[in-house]
């Protein structure tokens, strides 16, 4: 079964048709990257997905559930979690607090019912696993606004894994990176693909090409490919419309 599948899915902002009726599915394990210019569409596109910004018309099924009329935390339940372009964190919270909010966030029913010590510690062990992933044990402490940018966006996404997710939807994590902070996370989305299916929406084409299973280019709202990495280089259609004037 399909980890996402949207089928048809438009957005309109006014006269802007942000997303135009888009198409595609996220196999299990899969990293599918989508790709494309400022004002593509791509962070519309997640919104809709996360459930954040209702569709105008079409349906996103996760894991074989249609979640086209769901809210946003119905959806975070099913098992789908988001990073964002612009960090959301706590600044003045530690970055372990900042996970035990995510945790707690998605396990807020139990955390209702069953508000004491021993959830407590296993949220404590999510979050303490999920800062490992991305190689902040060091900094459970670390008041967030103190952290480089590169690890902040590490942080965030730790706080997805915290929610043990099903499916990822990261947008441009490496926005506003220096070199070395991308590498670090390029190393880390290495260690993550396989082990959950991936939608990557990323301007850097380098760590698109480096990293997807498959790319899909997004252009004024619409997929106009969806190949390998290989191919979606080759495509005459993606050069002339995307890759021609990064070059
Ligand atoms: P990308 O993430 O690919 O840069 P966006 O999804 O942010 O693109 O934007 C897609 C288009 O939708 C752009 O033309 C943008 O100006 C427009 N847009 C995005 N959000 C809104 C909004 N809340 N209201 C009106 N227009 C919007
Ligand atoms: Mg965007």
């Amino acid at each position: 079964m399909s980890a996402l599948v949207t089928h048809a899915l438009v957005k309109r902002f006014g006269g802007v048709l942000a997303t135009d009726h888009v198409s595609l599915t996220v196999e299990p394990g899969e990293l599918h990257a989508i790709i494309g210019p400022n004002g593509a569409g791509k962070s519309t596109l997640i919104g809709q997905l996360a459930g954040e910004i209702a569709s105008d018309e079409g349906s996103v099924r996760v894991l074989g559930v249609d979640v086209s009329r769901m809210p946003t935390h119905q959806r975070a339940q099913l098992g789908l979690a988001r990073t964002y372009q612009v960090t959301q964190l706590a600044k003045e919270f530690t970055a372990l607090d900042n996970v035990l909010l995510a945790v707690n966030a998605r396990a807020a029913h139990n955390f209702r019912f069953w508000g004491n010590a021993h959830d407590d510690d296993a949220a404590m062990q999510k979050a303490a696993t999920a800062l490992a992933i991305v190689g902040m044990s060091h900094l459970h402490h670390a008041e967030v606004g103190t952290l480089a940018h590169g690890e902040q966006r590490q942080l965030e996404i730790a706080m997805a894994l915290a929610t043990e997710p099903k499916l990822l939807l990261l947008d441009e994590p490496l926005a506003g990176m220096s070199q070395g902070e991308s590498a670090a996370i390029i190393s880390l989305l290495k260690s993550l693909k396989g082990r959950y299916p991936i939608l990557l929406v990323e301007h850097d084409m380098e760590a698109v090409f480096a990293l997807a299973d498959r790319v899909s280019v997004l252009v004024y709202g619409r997929i106009i490919a969806t190949d390998t990495p290989d191919r979606i280089r080759e495509n005459a259609e993606v050069r002339a419309a995307y890759l021609g004037d990064e070059a």
